[in-house]
């Protein structure tokens, strides 16, 4: 109901997987109504400042990156994004010493410890929330597609289909309540890769910062990890991740029933530009009016027949 930011300044440290330099994080409190900002410190000559918002986003391989029209960019936001939207916080400055947020250990889980040690405070301003009023589906044309759907609440339910490859199948994941369920089922899920695609990353100087230290890595011979998998689905917990942070660059959180397979963050920004294209799919309320649920539920309720058959 209420906008939150944090109670006092936190910071971290890592390594930042793309560039293999080390980077220092800074979490800032910020007033009411100012949504979230990331500011790069390292950067005095130019405008420094990248609002985290889906139309800024500029390059979705591999990772996330937001930019500005100075071309200053900042690199995988997606997983601070994920435990700042858990953790209901919509005003704060990220700070970074450097071109990408750290990777630290590849998973959600330090960013979430980060803004338990800050602590949450309540502003004296409602939480506008982005309420999702008919359907908007996007797909890249080669089985992987996502959508969302008008629900009463937030949703989540993913496939991902590794087709054999080394050994992996299918990998399911569903989730129905965001603030009660991310911290246990979703923050600790690691990003994952194949061995080969690492060898070719690291034989073109991409992901200099990449280890089994940040991030699960498969082989034919099967999860390379030496303390193995933090869950048998860790892979598309990990994509349930993703989505929750991409999407968090919609500027609000979501009332929707989000549905995917083999999603990334290609698709996940795309559909927060097909949503906002769509001027009759979605508006901001401050809560879910009861009135709306008494004239929209054979809609709602059909939405759901549809959902559960996916
Ligand atoms: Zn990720």
């Amino acid at each position: 109901m209420w906008q939150k930011t944090i109670s006092q300044v936190v910071s971290c440290s890592g390594v930042g997987v793309h560039t293999g330099e080390r980077i220092s994080l800074t979490l800032r409190p910020s007033a009411k109504n100012s949504g979230i900002s990331f500011i790069r410190t390292d950067v005095t000559h130019k405008n420094n400042v990248v609002p985290a918002k889906w139309n800024y986003v500029v390059d979705t391989h591999h990772s996330t990156t937001i930019g500005n029209k100075d071309s200053i960019t900042v690199g995988t936001v997606e997983h601070v994004m994920a435990a700042l939207h858990a953790q209901g916080v919509n005003n704060v400055i990220v700070e970074l010493s450097g071109p990408e947020v750290p990777i630290m250990d590849g998973s959600a889980a330090p960013f979430i410890f980060l803004i338990e040690c800050a602590g949450i405070v309540t502003q004296n301003a409602q939480r506008e929330i982005l309420h999702i009023l008919n359907q908007v589906e996007v797909s890249l044309g080669d089985g992987r597609y996502i959508g969302i759907m008008p629900s009463d609440g937030f949703s989540l339910s993913l496939d991902h289909d590794f087709k054999g490859r080394c050994g992996r199948s299918v990998e399911h994941y569903e989730m129905h309540d965001l603030e009660g369920n991310f911290k246990a089922e979703l923050a600790r899920a690691r990003t994952f890769g194949f061995y080969e695609d690492a060898q070719k990353l690291w034989s073109s100087g991409l992901a200099k910062g990449g280890s089994l230290s940040n991030a699960v890595v498969i082989s034919e011979d099967g999860v390379m990890n030496p303390e193995g998998l933090r869950y048998d689905n860790e892979c598309v917990r990990h994509k349930a991740l993703d989505v929750i942070g991409d999407l968090y660059l919609a500027g609000h959180p979501i009332q929707g029933a989000v549905y995917g397979k083999n999603v990334g963050h290609c698709l996940n920004n795309k559909l927060l530009q097909a949503i906002f294209e769509k001027k009759d799919a979605w508006t901001l309320t401050y809560s879910p009016s009861p009135e709306y649920f008494q004239e929209n539920r054979p809609m709602i309720a059909a939405a759901r027949v549809i959902h559960s058959a996916i």
